[in-house]
């Protein structure tokens, strides 16, 4: 459905009192679910690239190209979509941002944010809002497209989306190496010495906690961040080699590896000052011994991934002792990623940017949020 198409649909379900929800390619509906699913106004926006300009590095999409689309589009002139967020390659644009999907060993550390220029969104009365610009410079004023990213499709239907993009860099290694001691070794000296390149650790249960580190760049700035991850791991006593690494862009790199979820997994992500990832990492053990985790230094954010086969309310109670254990010695936030609705507007400020946009409520209607917030 093209933007017209979707206006007129909105408006016809705001005219009958159902509820509106967008579907891109369906692969995380789960990760959002809305009250009345069977009586929703499905709307799907069409695929499609609108405009691309090389020379600019920009590019304007139809919301449901998937990445797997803007990516070969792009890659025909050695550019890229930085980012390549968790789950499917066939995902689409319109709901990694509507998603903010968050990516792993992401080029630069980017996120979809940084990455928007503009968007068209279709609102609760069926009004079209073309927000942001084409073009990396944009006229000042309110932030709209940052407030629709991330919104879960709450405040409008993303029918359009025009992104920034980056060259390809020439060389593209993840090097990976083996962190020996305790995360209260490594953790400080990994979140205050840290290279400035995007680094991840991976803790799965029983194995030697494993970091990722992406060096990008010409074949001399690369080669210089390896140098420096190689360096500070024989200072710090961390096993790293330059026989492992891969280049990011292959299927097998660690990058596309990192991207797999499983589908009946539970997510959760937590967060904290990084200095104090270590007692996160601590809590999130002993509530979850079976979860693979993912601690990101820079942003000292641990995502917590298990298969799930308990019953809700056994999940839950991991979940509070995780909250419980964790809340009283630091500051901390945990949102549930997989398996709940990850925002509900609760303070008037939000209600009221809720109703102008949709003054009915009838878009993407939330469940409530499992959200557990601590000073974070
Ligand atoms: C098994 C699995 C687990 C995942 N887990 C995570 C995770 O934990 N964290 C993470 O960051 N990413 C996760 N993802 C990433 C997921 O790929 C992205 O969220 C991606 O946006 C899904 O694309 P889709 O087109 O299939 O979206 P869909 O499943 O179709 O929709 C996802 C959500 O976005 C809304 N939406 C879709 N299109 C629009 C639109 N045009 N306008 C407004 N709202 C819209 C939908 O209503 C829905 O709430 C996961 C993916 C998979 C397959």
């Amino acid at each position: 459905m093209i933007t017209s198409d979707i206006a007129a649909a909105i408006q016809r379900a705001d005219a009958n009192h159902t509820v509106v929800r967008a579907v891109g390619s369906g692969t995380w509906l789960h990760g959002g679910p809305v009250e009345n699913d069977a009586a929703a106004t499905v709307v799907k926006p069409a695929g499609g690239v609108i405009e691309y300009a090389p020379g600019d590095l920009v590019m304007s999409v139809h919301a449901g190209t998937t990445l797997e689309e803007l990516s070969a589009v792009c890659a025909a002139s050695g550019q890229m979509l930085a980012i390549a967020p968790y789950g499917a390659p066939r995902s689409t644009i319109g709901a990694v941002v509507a998603t903010a999907s968050a990516a792993p060993l992401a080029y630069e550390d980017l996120t979809i944010r940084d990455l928007v220029l503009g968007l068209t969104v279709v609102t609760g009365t069926g009004d079209v809002v073309r927000v942001g610009g084409k073009v990396v410079k944009n006229v000042a004023g309110f932030d709209l497209v940052r407030l629709n990213t991330g919104a879960f499709g709450t405040l409008g239907i993303i029918t359009e989306v025009s992104v920034r993009l980056h060259a390809k860099p020439i060389m593209d290694h993840v090097v990976t190496g083996t962190l020996d001691d305790e995360p209260q070794t490594w953790v400080p000296k990994l979140t205050a010495n840290r290279a400035p390149l995007p680094m991840l650790v991976r803790l799965a249960p029983g194995e030697p906690a494993q970091l990722f580190a992406r060096c990008t760049g010409n074949e001399a700035r690369a080669s210089a961040l390896r140098g420096i991850v190689q360096s500070f791991g024989a200072r710090h006593a961390f096993t790293l080699g330059p026989s492992d690494t891969s280049n990011a862009g292959e299927p097998e790199s660690p990058v596309a590896v990192l991207r797999h979820v499983p589908e009946q997994a539970l997510v959760l992500r937590a967060r904290t000052t990084p200095d104090r990832g270590a007692v996160l990492i601590d809590a999130a053990r002993s509530a979850f011994p079976d979860a693979t985790l993912l601690f990101n230094p820079a942003r000292g954010s641990l995502r917590i991934t298990t298969v799930n086969s308990d019953p809700l309310e056994h999940t839950d109670a991991r979940i509070a002792a995780l909250v419980t254990s964790t809340v009283p010695s630091i500051p901390f936030s945990v949102v549930m990623e997989q398996g709940a609705s990850p925002i509900t507007p609760t303070g008037a400020l939000d209600q009221s940017v809720k109703r102008a946009f949709d003054p009915r409520g009838i878009l993407n209607r939330r469940r409530p949020a499992a959200r557990v917030n601590g000073a974070v």
